[in-house]
């Protein structure tokens, strides 16, 4: 299985790439949390990925590119849930190179469809555990006991970025950069829309009907 993960911030994908990531043994990578990763351990592309993310900004395409294509190439089947990435044409039109340099193709690209104002409550309700990346919301996926993970009772904490004006950054980078994807994977006939206000069984039941008919669910 090799797919993409198109859509918003806080439409889901982090939360459904994990599930699926389980569900199919397929690797998850999640291009934030590989740059959240670089910065926590103070490499040159985490100092240089710092700022931008604090502002909602995109990290330069060549910077990521190459370090996903690193991610991609170390994978020993070569099968992959991409979270994140592509998000911009110049990102997607590399990885085409890369994937057929590599003779490998994409199966699809499942675009989260859903609307703003679910995605601001998402975003600013939402926590994450440091320690073992267990992710909550403080209403619609709250914690046994407020600010505590339940996997392993860390002390949950808030995305720098999580924040309302880096938040309606974000939402301008992602219409101006991202959204044309969606064009440009309908072109490529890859691209299937999910609705992704549906709860979270209610949608990994929709993506299993998706692989059954991609014939990529064994
Ligand atoms: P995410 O965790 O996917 O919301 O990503 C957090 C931040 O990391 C984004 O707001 C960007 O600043 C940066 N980022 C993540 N993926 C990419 C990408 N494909 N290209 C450039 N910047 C990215």
């Amino acid at each position: 299985m090799k797919i993409i993960l198109l859509g918003p911030p806080g439409a889901g994908k982090g939360t459904h790439a994990k599930v699926l990531s389980e569900t199919w043994k397929v690797p998850h990578l999640a291009t934030g949390d590989i740059l959240r990763g670089h910065i926590k351990s103070g490499t040159d592309l985490g100092k240089k990925a710092k700022d931008v993310i604090e502002k909602g900004g995109l990290v330069s395409d060549d910077l990521v590119n190459a370090m996903m294509f690193e991610e991609i190439s170390r994978l020993p089947k070569k099968e992959f849930i991409l979270d994140g990435f592509p998000r911009t044409i110049g990102q997607a039109e590399a990885l085409d190179v890369f994937l057929k340099k590599n003779h490998l193709r994409l199966d699809a690209v499942l675009d989260f469809e859903t609307d703003e104002n679910i995605l601001i409550d998402r975003l600013s309700g939402r926590r994450g555990c440091p320690k073992c990346g267990a992710n909550y919301h403080i209403r619609n996926i709250p914690p046994k006991k407020p600010g505590v993970c339940d996997k392993c009772g860390a002390a949950l904490t808030q995305r720098k970025d999580d924040n309302p004006e880096t938040i309606r950054n974000r939402f301008a980078t992602y219409q101006k950069e991202t959204s044309p994807l969606i064009q440009y994977y309908t072109n490529a006939n890859l691209l299937v829309s999910v609705d992704a206000n549906l709860d979270v069984p209610s949608l990994q039941k929709r993506f299993r009907t998706i692989f059954e008919e991609l014939k990529l669910a064994v």
